[in-house]
């Protein structure tokens, strides 16, 4: 989860890494340190809290060229001073992103052997082991070579060597690290952001390779230590990824990226009634989804199209349970797998399941050349630009639409449904403006317990929304279907309890509208997100009425306006709320 970053290069390497790990702090936010060289010696700041903590004690126009940095999203060990990263043991400092799963295994045999370590962490048992092989084959590669047979789980380190104050380590497996080559330069890094003050030119890394960085060379190698290879990648998107262009927050910034957003998408894969380059569903059986958090709900959109318009069977599942259910793997069905980063290590653990089992497999990925795209059979890029916001916004509407393109790919009859499509960023604008979600927000956010009701469709947007709010207002928040509630939860409800009904599907108003009474008449307050101009509920957020194709699609904005808007009433930290972080590289 963690952003790591390294430097080897001509210029003075602390403001160079400290640019860098800032533009990766989405990745964690629990503390932070760096290590770099100095007379010899390698000099090790680290402070719990955010990257500010670690910057307020850095010395930027120090004489050193090389360093190692990171920001952790603890596993393993409190978000301490004490566990935070870098670790160094004897000659070897390191950083790392991932969990070593047998390290309690590695501490002991480490403790038998008189060793002995005070951080909490799974990554010291790495630095120690690390060390112990380097101290018996003085050669580091080979040490690297052989700690990558003894360590299991995932990984990306950066390392320094005491003994060699010329070079820079790293080494990845399931875990995301690039290699920026600039001219004389070198970085290291979890994603792309933090390369750009330096180059737009990279390597991507395979599991299990060896970078060696030195001051006008970069060698890769395999696990055996045959040396690799490859292509220089050149990132081709917006270099002002860390600015909030004038913003508040990032989340605003994205949301309003979100009109851009999908007009370029409809823009690429459709022409008047024709789609393009887009996957072909038609052959497969049945469709199963697999995904994590707001990618999930977006599946469960995509489940709504691919049943309703493209009459495809689909299941979706949680990545996370995806792995260790029983499984009837059948070769006639398509399994998709969604991730804004493309490194979500649940997912990605869930595509290799499917792929060893030997059926077809498609991504859809917002991050190219990110490991789920690379190990996929087949991708879709949602191109929704890079989200620096936590909350996923703009992202998850982009792989909503891809799934709608899927579906309509295989529709003869799809010219009002793409007529109807095309209207939606012109009402997203609209919609970011045109209600007073200050308003709403306020009375929301007295609230203790806010539920979000929903039936059918309306329910999967309900999912999204409720996941939203509490994300970044740690308001306790759950989305029920509208009919369920009473089975049970209902006795959660009284006049305390706020209550967003989602009421998009005409079809099924009567009985959304049942349910609302009922929590009506239990106290609650409602506020409807809904075409529908009736007075059913307390407050209501009206939208217009579209046809049945387009309608779902109109609550989206208003729903994460809302939620942005309650968390800004409440002073949340809303681009890097508690205890997340943005790309899940952890199982
Ligand atoms: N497992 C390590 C720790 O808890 C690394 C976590 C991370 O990726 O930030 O410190």
């Amino acid at each position: 989860m963690c952003g790591i970053v390294g430097y080897l290069g001509n210029r003075k390497a602390i403001p160079i890494i400290m640019e860098g790990l800032k533009s990766l702090e989405y990745r964690g936010y629990d503390s932070s340190g760096i290590a770099y060289f100095k007379d010899h010696k390698i000099e090790v700041i680290k402070k719990e809290g955010k990257i500010q903590n670690l910057d307020a004690l850095l010395n930027y126009d120090e004489d050193t060229f090389m360093g190692i940095a990171h920001t952790r999203w603890a596993t393993h060990g409190k978000a301490n001073d004490l566990n935070a990263h870098p670790h160094t043991y004897g000659k070897i400092t390191l950083v790392h992103n991932g969990i070593i799963e047998n390290y309690e295994d590695l501490k002991k045999a480490l403790f038998a052997k008189g060793k002995h370590f005070e951080s909490e962490t799974d990554t010291i048992v790495v630095a120690c082991l690390l060390d112990e092989l380097y101290e018996e084959t003085r050669d580091m590669l080979k040490a690297i070579s052989l700690l990558m047979q003894k360590i299991q789980g995932s990984y990306a380190l950066a390392i320094l060597c005491k003994d060699e104050t010329d070079t820079l380590y790293a080494v990845r497996k399931d875990s995301p690290l690039i290699v920026g080559v600039g001219e004389n330069e070198t970085i290291l890094a979890s994603d792309i952001p933090a390369i750009l003050g330096v180059t737009k030119n990279y390597y991507l890394l395979n599991d299990k390779e060896i970078v060696q960085v030195k001051k006008n060379k970069v060698t890769i190698y395999d696990e055996h230590l045959n040396e690799v290879l490859k292509e220089t990648k050149t990132y081709q998107g917006d270099l002002e990824v860390s600015s909030k262009k004038g913003y508040e927050h990032f989340m605003l910034k994205e949301i309003h990226e979100e009109p851009e957003v999908l007009q370029n998408l409809l823009l690429k894969y459709t022409k008047e009634d024709k789609i393009r380059e887009v996957f072909d569903i038609t052959p497969y059986k049945n469709i199963e989804i697999v995904a994590c958090g707001s990618a999930y709900h977006a599946g469960l959109i995509g489940k709504y199209y691919l049943e309703t318009y493209a009459n495809k069977k689909t299941t979706v599942t949680y990545a996370s349970e995806y792995r260790y259910q029983k499984h009837f793997f059948d070769k006639e069905n398509l399994v998709i797998l969604i991730s804004q980063s493309g490194e979500t290590a649940d997912t990605l653990a869930a595509l290799k399941l499917a792929k060893e089992n030997g059926i077809d497999t498609l991504s859809i990925v917002n991050v190219r050349d990110s490991s789920i795209a690379r190990s996929s059979k087949y991708v879709f890029y949602t191109d929704a630009g890079i989200e620096v916001a936590v909350a996923t916004t703009k992202a998850y509407f982009a792989q909503v639409i891809a799934l709608i393109l899927l579906a309509l790919n295989t529709v003869e009859d799809r010219a009002s449904y793409l007529a109807s499509l095309r209207k939606l960023p012109s009402f997203i604008t609209k919609y970011i403006d045109s209600f007073d979600y200050e308003s709403y927000a306020k009375r929301l956010a007295t609230c203790e317990h806010i539920f979000y009701l929903g039936r059918g469709i309306d329910y999967a947007l309900a999912m999204e929304g409720s996941l939203k709010l509490k994300e970044i207002s740690y308001i306790h928040s759950e989305a029920y279907p509208s009919g369920e509630l009473k089975h049970g939860t209902i006795s959660l409800i009284d006049e305390n309890t706020g209550v967003i009904a989602v009421v998009m599907n005409e079809e099924l108003k009567e009985k959304s509208i049942s349910n609302i009474k009922e929590v009506l008449a239990r106290g609650a307050k409602v506020l409807a997100i809904t075409p529908i101009d009736e007075d059913f509920a307390s407050s209501k957020i009206l939208l217009t009425k579209e046809d049945a194709f387009l309608n779902p699609l109109l609550a989206i904005v208003p729903m994460q306006m809302l939620a942005y808007h309650v968390a800004k009433i409440k002073g949340c930290d809303i681009d890097k709320p508690r205890n997340l972080a943005k790309s899940v590289t952890v199982e």
